[in-house]
């Protein structure tokens, strides 16, 4: 390995770095711990950087007020439970629904159901979000609504873990179903009152709306002397049942001590280097979309590549899901074995970062990711009480920032020429 990316690897302030975004707490979107974490890396990347701005874009903020599920019987058996993100409100009083049991929820599952989904809750199951053929807790939920389901339930895959946070993706004013994620035990129980022949549930679910919610971006940048712009980005943003660690205080940490490391590569024969950091990723990926939407075609044109740094920890395993765009996978396995880091590529595009906001917009980009195809792994704790810094190892966090540092550079000492055909299909 090359001195530099060997010194890279051994950034005396990653794992201080790591902590301290942590000590933010989850860092949802709304709560302020996303804007003030936001503050405080950009006062990190500021000393390696030429340029930085601290930018916001608009949102569609919202907040649960209120959540309730029983379990009805002879005595109601409380649930635990907790809303999707901008999940649609119940009546004031809530609703008696009766439950259907879609197993997983996939297409299949939903085929099979057909009008027994109508007026009823819907019951789901959560997967492991990183393999090939995962379905997204958002397309599970869009088939229950197109179902005409009432209500969507989605229980933890993993027992023992709590429940889960994530969002249903509804926008403002847009229509929409109760949706709640429970617990693996609550849906044992849900399951087993259906199977006995009727589960009857209550639920209760209230929302607001927060107007004019704004989410925080990030940007700082190293100038090159070439015309065009190499991003590694990664989202603050997270959700408040852990601290957000694996998702994504692994990434924000690997791109802060990338950026460090890349500084001295950026010179007069490079394009430039930009850090971009995001909030309001876990809405939908709202936050970058506005981003990129907002800038100019020839600024937006500029950017060459993206190298998305989310859950890069948690496994010792390292893919980077490159979107549909195969001229990348060369320069990935060019980086692995340059960092001494074995990194497997994904073709398809998998809209599950930010990454997928820069494809598609026909920017090469990719999303470097722990744990693919490995539900067994430390990655299995996203978005529950479990993601918190004491599952990541040192080791691992090291080898992602060596392997970013490798691609980075990589396309930094590409010619014109060669990032253009980044782009090829
Ligand atoms: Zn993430």
């Amino acid at each position: 390995m090359e001195p530099w990316l060997h010194a890279a690897a051994h950034d005396a302030a990653l794992m201080s770095d790591f902590e301290t975004v942590c000590s933010f707490g989850g860092r949802m979107s709304g709560s302020g711990q996303d804007d003030a974490a936001m503050e405080w890396a950009m006062g990190r990347a500021r000393q390696a950087a030429s340029t930085a701005q601290l930018l916001t874009v608009p949102y569609d903020g919202w907040r649960c007020e209120l959540a309730s599920l029983d379990l009805l019987g002879a005595a109601p058996q409380p649930l635990a439970c907790r809303p999707l993100l901008r999940s649609a409100s119940t009546p004031a009083g809530g609703l008696e629904l009766e439950v259907v049991d879609a197993g997983a929820g996939s297409p299949d599952d939903f085929a099979r159901l057909g009008a027994a989904a109508r007026g009823r809750a819907v019951l789901v199951r959560h997967e492991y979000p990183f393999t090939g053929d995962h379905v997204h807790r958002r397309r599970k939920y869009d088939m229950a609504v197109e179902a005409g389901a009432a209500a969507f339930l989605i229980a933890n895959n993993v027992p023992g873990q709590g429940v889960l946070s994530g969002s249903s993706g509804r926008p403002r004013g847009g229509a929409g179903i109760p949706a709640m994620y429970i617990d693996h035990e609550g849906g044992a129980a849900l399951a087993a009152a259906c199977a006995a022949g009727a589960a009857r549930v209550r639920i209760v679910a209230r929302g607001s709306e927060i107007d004019d919610a704004r989410a925080s971006v990030g940007i700082a940048e190293i100038a090159g002397g070439r015309d065009g712009v190499i991003v590694i980005s990664a989202h603050m943003d997270g959700h408040d049942l852990g601290t957000s660690a694996l998702d994504n205080g692994t990434g924000v940490a690997a791109a802060l001590a990338a950026f460090r490391a890349l500084s001295a590569r950026v010179g007069p024969d490079t394009p430039s280097l930009r850090l971009c950091f995001f909030c309001a990723e876990e809405w939908a990926l709202t936050g970058s979309a506005r981003y990129l939407a907002d800038l100019a075609p020839a600024e937006r044109a500029r950017i060459k590549l993206d190298i998305n740094l989310d859950t890069v920890a948690g496994d010792a395993a390292l893919t980077a899901l490159i979107s549909d765009f195969p001229a990348l996978a060369p320069m990935v396995q060019a980086a692995a074995e340059a960092s001494g880091v074995p990194v497997a590529t994904w073709l398809p595009l998998m809209p599950n970062s930010d990454h997928a906001n820069f494809a598609r917009h026909g920017i090469p980009a990719l999303r470097l990711l722990a744990g693919f195809g490995k539900p067994e792994s430390r990655v299995n704790n996203i978005l529950s009480a479990g993601d918190v810094p004491g599952i990541i190892e040192e080791a691992e966090l090291r080898q992602a920032v060596a392997v970013t540092c490798a691609m980075a550079d990589a396309a930094l000492r590409m010619s014109d020429a060669q990032l253009e055909s980044l782009a090829s299909r």
